[in-house]
């Protein structure tokens, strides 16, 4: 890969040609002048023989001469996309500064910053493809990019992946393989997204050709088959049309073959169909050579359906409102006299130009400064998507890029950038255990978009997710169903039986304690034939229950005890009360024992009601009721704090990222903890009054009270229990009215 006098380019004007170059030369310059307003030779044949000779020496995996490569490219980009000049001189040499040794300083001095900035796109773009272990969602993001920084970038892209595609007999067919699948997820929609539906369509049916061979050549064949009689079917159908329109003094061509053979195939898979029923669904397109206007559009609607009845529901009129890519076409579904449905598109042929090239089509018919705006609004349209602060937008549009391609997985972010790829239907949770099985152990909230989420939530595409983790193990076994990743489903499993290991051992225990004193000795292999006839499916099962609670160790005795009198056990009297599927659901029963004492009220964070781990603090004591934010703490649970709580506004300084935002579940049917201070005049019988309202008049129990006197003045503080602050405030109101009661607030 070595160019012989690298200071080739200060002398390309003395390269001569052979004459089979030159004439390759010769065709590519015709066709610059049959597709381009305007067409700058020299620059095409200065960057024709740059190509020529840096690249001489090296072939293709075809046997063929390298050259010939870049020489393809320029003439789709002339062609097939309809490009500039500027961009076929670059797409003559997009591969010399990567692969030879023409550097872009070179290419600048020779053919100006624009190519060689192109080029530099271009090369860029090579080398995210290139690096290994990419994923396909990032090369997207940094393709995208690349794209807003100048639009022709990505249209030369795509004119190499074709002509890629369109040579990829001659590569190993592991290779084929990738390049093939990567095509089908990348290119095409982008392509699709562009608008460029000719382009779209070939590496499409090329990388399916390549993928499956025999699921084309089958479409292939068919459509072969039926090709005689779908043109008799067309021909009669459209005579009375065709007459109309002739009569009419209209110029047209028709197009009725569909030539794209995977998108017959998806829509088989799809709709389940077979290819007969697919190909039925066919669309004639009706195309009104210049000078034809969208006016004679209409003119053709209504010629058509004074011969044929259409269906009004599928009438589409993207001439009126174009799509965003900038396709326009009116749409009609008509009744042939057959029966048959047959979607009809009309339009001008600048239409149709739009809509199988997209925005490259724009280039040719807009002049100037037109053009330029037609550009510019395209390139600030993809800014704004990338630029966009509202993460909905930037979901939306990966969702809708992805045009049902990537429904099993979506990509996701982590907060420095990095990409996950996950399963669809995948929550934070999956997400954490893809980072590391730590932290989908510590696992306490996420934040998705900057906001907290349960962890139980599904992610989407385009999501940035954020974990944050406490110091000890959080797993809650119920996640073990919300779940969808291999690795977060097989940590809780292992999880669930590691607790349902604990609490049988518990069993074992107890039930040893009980044979002791019974005076009975059985061996396992025995107490295992029990569990079995009680309709465990272990012996640890039973020993499970046992622990839990769930089943009566004294019931096991007697079960022991008819064993081994009468050899049988007595199924009515020890089984147990609740026995329907002992293996499933012990694993809730466990996790209840264990959490019996924290967060009985449940938590709402975020707007929805959670079973994160939480407390609430003792400095402040919250009620429900009470604005309360909440604390990560250091141990991995959320504190809970009155917002009014001095230790709140201190957190709120030094620790602000760990606070969350909770509020309270109505009907929390739990009490709650509140401190009261009351201070007044002392007198005889005070007290007794004090607690005889709270607990006979208020109903209200009455944990403790304090009090001091002092020289005739009365201190004292009350710990009640209360539903929620309005109960508190009721006690607080009453109190005040007791005789000799001065002050009466609530205490922190
Ligand atoms: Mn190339």
């Amino acid at each position: 890969m070595t160019i012989q006098n690298p200071d080739i380019t200060h002398d390309l004007e003395s390269v001569q040609l052979e004459p089979a170059q030159q004439v390759e030369l010769n065709t590519l310059l015709n066709e610059c002048h049959e597709y381009l307003d305007s067409c700058d030779d020299e620059l095409i044949t200065k960057a024709f023989k740059l190509a020529y000779v840096s690249h001489r020496g090296i072939v293709r995996a075809s046997g063929e001469p390298y050259y010939l490569h870049p020489l393809e490219v320029a003439r789709i980009v002339v062609k097939e996309i309809g490009m500039d000049d500027v961009s076929v001189a670059a797409a003559l040499l997009h591969d010399t500064v990567e692969d030879t040794e023409v550097d872009l300083k070179d290419v600048r001095a020779e053919f100006g910053s624009t190519v060689a900035h192109l080029i530099d796109g271009m090369t860029k773009i090579s080398g995210v493809f290139k690096s290994k272990g990419v994923k396909q969602a990032e090369t997207f993001m940094k393709l995208l990019l690349s794209m807003a920084e100048d639009l022709r970038v990505v249209l030369i892209k795509f004119a190499d992946r074709l002509h890629n595609m369109r040579t990829i007999q001659h590569l190993p067919r592991k290779k084929q393989l990738s390049i093939a699948n990567e095509t089908m997820e990348l290119f095409a929609p982008l392509a699709h997204r562009f608008g460029i539906y000719n382009i779209k369509s070939e590496l499409e049916d090329l990388s399916f050709k390549t993928m499956d061979p025999t699921g084309y050549k089958f479409i292939a064949r068919k459509l072969r088959e039926k090709k005689d009689a779908r043109e008799a079917f067309i021909g009669k159908f459209l005579e009375p049309v065709e007459e109309q329109l002739r009569a009419s003094g209209f110029r047209f061509t028709i197009r009725g073959r569909p030539k794209h053979i995977y998108s017959i195939y998806r829509k088989m898979t799809r709709q389940q169909k077979p290819f007969e029923e697919i190909y039925d669904l066919f669309a004639i397109r009706i195309i009104l050579r210049e000078p034809h206007t969208k006016e004679d559009c209409w003119r053709v609607y209504s010629i058509i359906t004074d011969s044929y009845t259409p269906i009004p529901e599928r009438f589409r009129d993207f001439i009126s409102v174009p799509k965003a890519n900038g396709y326009q076409s009116l749409h009609t579904t008509v009744i042939s006299r057959t029966g048959r449905k047959v979607e009809i598109q009309i339009r001008t042929e600048k239409m149709d130009e739009i809509a199988e090239r997209g925005f490259a089509a724009h280039w040719r018919y807009k002049e100037g400064p037109a053009k330029e705006q037609d550009i510019n609004r395209f390139v600030s349209w993809v800014r704004d998507v990338l630029d966009n602060p509202r993460p909905e937008a930037a979901t939306e549009f990966v969702e809708d890029f992805q045009l049902n391609l990537y429904t099993d997985e979506i990509y996701v972010f982590s907060p420095k950038g990095e990409l996950k790829t996950l399963p669809k239907g995948a929550t934070p949770i999956d997400f954490a255990f893809e980072i590391h099985s730590e932290v989908g152990e510590r696992a306490l909230a996420a934040k998705v978009n900057g906001k907290i989420v349960p962890l139980r939530q599904r992610l989407k595409s385009g999501d940035q997710v954020e974990i944050i983790t406490g110091k000890q193990i959080n797993l809650n076994p119920d996640w073990v169903n919300d779940v969808v990743t291999h690795k977060a489903r097989s940590r809780l499993r292992q999880y669930i039986k590691q607790k349902e290991r604990k609490v049988s051992d518990e069993g074992r225990e107890l039930w040893n304690k009980r044979a002791d004193r019974a005076g009975i000795e059985i061996s396992d292999q025995e107490l295992a034939k029990i569990a079995t006839r009680l309709r465990y499916s272990s012996l640890q099962m039973l020993f499970f229950d046992i622990g839990s609670g769930v089943y009566d160790v004294n019931k096991l005795l007697k079960a022991v005890k008819s064993y081994m009198s009468k050899g049988r056990v007595d199924e009515a009297e020890a089984k147990p009360d609740e026995h329907e599927s002992p293996a499933t659901d012990h694993y809730k029963i466990a996790y209840d024992i264990n959490n019996k004492q924290e967060g009985s009220p449940g938590l709402i964070l975020n707007g929805e009601l959670t079973d994160v781990r939480f407390s609430f603090a003792r400095c402040c004591n919250p009620i429900p009721g009470d604005d309360v934010v909440g604390f990560i703490s250091r141990e991995g649970d959320i504190k809970i704090h009155r917002v009014s709580c001095k230790n709140t506004r201190h957190l709120i300084k030094t620790d602000g990222e760990r606070i969350v935002d909770v509020s309270w579940a109505r009907n929390t049917g739990s009490q709650f903890m509140a401190a009261i201070r009351i201070v007044g005049e002392d007198r005889v019988g005070l007290v007794s009054d004090i607690s005889s309202l709270i607990s006979k008049n208020l109903k209200t129990n009455m944990k403790s009270i304090n009090v001091t006197s002092d020289s005739g003045m009365f201190e004292g503080t009350l710990i009640i229990m209360v539903d929620n602050i309005g109960h508190l405030e009721k006690v607080i109101a009453r109190l005040q009215k007791v005789d000799g009661i001065k002050e009466v607030y609530r205490y922190e």
